[in-house]
């Protein structure tokens, strides 16, 4: 592979995640060293991962692990397989997950991993082998008590099965807390795998009932029709939401009487298993009834309620804000909205409902599935969705109250109470004025 991984894109994602600290830094007044702490990340390692394809060449992949802190406990984060897929990109994602964590208060830190390969164009032998080679590249910085990953986009529970596997064949004993997102027969949890989606509904809700709005006078739009956006809208659907339009990176479609996400998502999964592939070649474009088909950029400017971005970071930016017309964004995926588009919705008094707060669902069953694998048993689901429920209730109040009571926005907010949480974590381990200085 001829790219060179180590060159930075112009355009810094974690310089303008770094940029939102400064802020609530002087807002919390935290002392230097937690400045000095959160401005790099702890451990970032880079790996060539060798997988022996199906036509007998060797081919090298690079792949990453990032902690960013791990002040307030192991590094927690999912896996991404992306052709764009930079350790810039791995490092920001990291330190989004230690915000991510402590704004709901998991005794997790802050970790994320990633492979620079287009998944869609390996069989799936070499999808295993490649897995497992990931694994035993990173295995000495990953375990139970020192980094749990979990899926991120292109990775599955098929996926945190090969690598839980390879990470037991390596230690020589099961270690099933090592992953999070496994099958359900490798000791996943009930519930993981709609947990990002339920979540993202459940704030939603929350938002909904303070502002007074029925669901079914909310009309919905959702970016990205993956693992967390299908399950977040068939949820919303089957809450009364109006769900008028959904994208992937195909296209989207659109229906001003709502569209029902349960037979589009059939649609993708039949031509999947037509194809007998782990992934699916096939788009939302499926023929139904009364469906305008539209451009991605299109549905970024519906006249909705409610526009839902779940794909990918960096979606709403300087150049295209200006077309969002939706009365609240609510972020699925981890950073969709530059910081820069962030001030600008905020001055047009678009509210965003920011992702370290709104895809926490996933996380805290993760959380939960490590605490079941941990003690040996297996939950059904209605108790991991109420434990989860509980704690976003919880959590979510805290963030929407101080944002009314501080007059600030959701992400400052929920960023006072997460950087809050990790700073006083940081500073009861000691700071400068303990030393004298
Ligand atoms: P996924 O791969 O299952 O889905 C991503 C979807 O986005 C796909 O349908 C893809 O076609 C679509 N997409 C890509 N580019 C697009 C574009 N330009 N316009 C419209 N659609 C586009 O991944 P996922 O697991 O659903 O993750 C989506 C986002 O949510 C990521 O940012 C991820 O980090 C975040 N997230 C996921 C989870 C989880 O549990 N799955 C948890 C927290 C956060």
């Amino acid at each position: 592979m001829s790219r060179n991984h180590d060159q930075e894109p112009e355009h810094s994602l974690l310089d303008d995640a770094l940029s939102r600290l400064k802020d609530i830094f002087d807002r919390l007044d935290v002392a230097d060293d937690v400045r000095a702490r959160l401005a790099q990340p702890a451990l970032a390692l880079q790996v060539g991962i060798p997988v022996r394809m199906d036509d007998g060449r060797l081919e090298v992949f690079t792949g990453w692990r990032v902690h960013y802190d791990t002040t307030r406990g192991p590094a927690k984060g999912g896996i991404r397989f992306h052709p764009a897929v930079n350790r810039e990109e791995v490092m920001t994602l990291a330190f989004w997950m230690a915000i991510k964590c402590a704004v709901v208060d998991l005794p997790f830190g802050g970790g994320k991993g990633g492979v620079a390969v287009d998944p869609k164009k390996l069989s799936r032998l070499e999808l295993e082998r490649l897995s497992r080679g990931y694994m035993r590249a990173v295995a000495d910085i990953v375990g139970p008590d020192r980094d749990i990953p979990a899926p991120d986009v292109n990775t599955n529970p098929t996926v945190m099965g090969w690598m839980a596997d390879e990470y037991d064949a390596i230690m020589r004993r099961q270690q099933r807390a090592v992953i999070t997102g496994k099958p359900l027969a490798l000791g996943g949890s009930p519930g993981r795998v709609e947990s990002t989606g339920r979540g993202a509904l459940q704030v939603l809700d929350m938002w909904a009932k303070r502002e007074g709005r029925k669901p079914a006078d909310t009309t919905v739009a959702v970016q990205g029709f993956g693992n967390a956006g299908y399950h977040f809208a068939r949820l919303a659907h089957e809450r009364g939401y109006r769900v008028v339009a959904v994208s992937d990176s195909k296209g989207a479609i659109y229906d001003a009487e709502g569209l029902s996400p349960e037979p589009i998502w059939r649609h993708k999964n039949e031509s999947r298993e037509l194809k007998g592939m782990v992934y699916c070649e096939e788009s939302v474009l499926c023929e139904c009834d009364r469906t305008t088909v539209m451009s991605q950029d299109e549905l970024l400017a519906l006249d909705v309620d409610v526009l839902v971005l779940a794909a990918l970071e960096d979606q709403i930016h300087a150049d295209n804000v200006g077309d969002v017309r939706a009365a609240l964004v609510l972020e699925i995926a981890n950073g969709p909205v530059t910081s820069e588009a962030d001030d600008e919705l905020a001055k047009r008094g678009i509210p965003v409902l920011p992702d370290v707060l709104a895809n926490t669902g996933g996380v805290i069953v993760s959380h939960l599935e490590w605490v079941q694998n941990r003690i040996g048993e297996q939950w059904d689901e209605d108790t991991v969705n109420a434990r989860m429920a509980e704690r976003i209730a919880r959590e979510a109040e805290r963030v929407m109250d101080r944002a009314a009571k501080d007059e600030v926005s959701y992400r400052t907010a929920a960023y006072l109470q997460g950087i809050g949480r990790i700073a006083e974590a940081i500073e009861q381990r000691g700071t400068a004025s303990d030393f004298g200085s």
